[in-house]
């Protein structure tokens, strides 16, 4: 008696946390906690605040001025 057709599981590697290294939680996929992926989009959202601030700094409009 030999059922382990029912059981065929995929292998899916577990990719631990990006935040903190910890394996995943599958309700947070790929955070191991609601923490981890709050953490994660607050990074996404100050991250590309800084991106715009420095573009905007990045552009030296009076540079002209060095003679
Ligand atoms: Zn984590």
């Amino acid at each position: 008696m030999v059922d382990g057709a029912a059981k065929i599981t995929p292998l899916r590697p577990r990719r631990p946390c990006p935040e903190c290294g910890r394996p995943s939680a599958r309700d947070t996929y790929p955070f191991c906690s609601p923490r981890c992926k709050d953490v994660d989009l607050n990074r996404w959202l100050s991250g590309s605040y800084v991106i715009a601030a420095t573009e905007e700094e990045a552009a030296p409009d009076r540079s002209a001025g060095l003679d």
